[in-house]
């Protein structure tokens, strides 16, 4: 199976880009930050602290994920229940990166993402795909963008869903929930060194499509 890596900090466009590499090449899009955000959806409507690793783990036996694919399109499910648009509020961002420090969630997550691996071609995004998850991949990206790109793309994402925030508090949440995620002691959200580091801040959309089929070409000939 081929498995191609797309890792980065949030907004960088990980996963119009994968989706659209998916399309493209015909391979599954595994997008690994739902399985975090659902984790830490599930610990707050139980109650639990999330920036407490032992409330978190107490909710692992009874938590159930399941990823299926509808059209292509990935949906997650939570103990049998479709949570794929619950878990996209805002909220559920930081949740997901407080569970995320967590080893044991991270251990809890790890078959699910190496099995879809292993048995399918996938596009993967996430922070520690081409580090921990998959450091045997055919391709590794690792996509990134000034903070500022990335907070103006992720506002307008976010008013077109009818979200009401302003572009200052996108951005402040943005680098608070990324340097949690950069600077933590697992599976830090650092490029792998066999990387090639993608910076799509002076490109546009189709140009960085362009960018990363020229990378993937030059590995596996795609
Ligand atoms: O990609 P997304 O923004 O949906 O991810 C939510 C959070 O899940 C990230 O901020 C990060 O803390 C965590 N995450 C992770 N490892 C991954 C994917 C996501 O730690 N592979």
């Amino acid at each position: 199976m081929i498995n191609i890596a797309i890792d980065g900090p949030s907004g960088a466009g990980k996963s119009s880009l994968a989706k659209r590499l998916a399309a493209d090449l015909g391979y599954i899009y595994v997008d690994t930050g739902a399985l975090y955000r659902a984790i830490g959806l599930c610990a707050y409507e139980r109650g639990a602290d999330t920036s407490v690793p032992a409330e978190v783990e107490k909710i692992l036996p009874e938590t159930h994920l399941e990823l299926r694919y509808e059209d292509g399109a990935q949906k997650v499910i939570l103990n049998s229940r479709d949570v794929s648009s619950d878990i996209r509020l805002p909220h559920v961002s930081m949740l997901a990166s407080d569970v995320s420090k967590i080893p044991r969630v991270r251990e809890f997550l790890l078959d699910l993402q190496r099995d879809m691996a292993k048995n399918n071609n996938v596009i993967m995004d996430g922070r520690d795909i081409g580090t921990v998850i998959l450091p045997g991949a055919d391709v590794k990206i690792f996509l990134t963008a000034s903070d500022e790109g990335r907070a103006k793309r992720r506002y307008k994402e976010l008013i077109e869903k009818g979200v009401s925030t302003t572009y200052e508090e996108v951005l402040e949440d943005m680098r608070a929930r990324d340097l949690q995620d950069r600077s933590r002691d697992i599976a830090p959200a650092v490029p792998a060194e066999d990387a090639v580091v993608l910076d799509n801040s002076d490109i546009d959309f189709e140009g960085t499509v362009e960018a990363a089929h020229r990378i993937i070409s030059s590995k596996i000939g795609e």
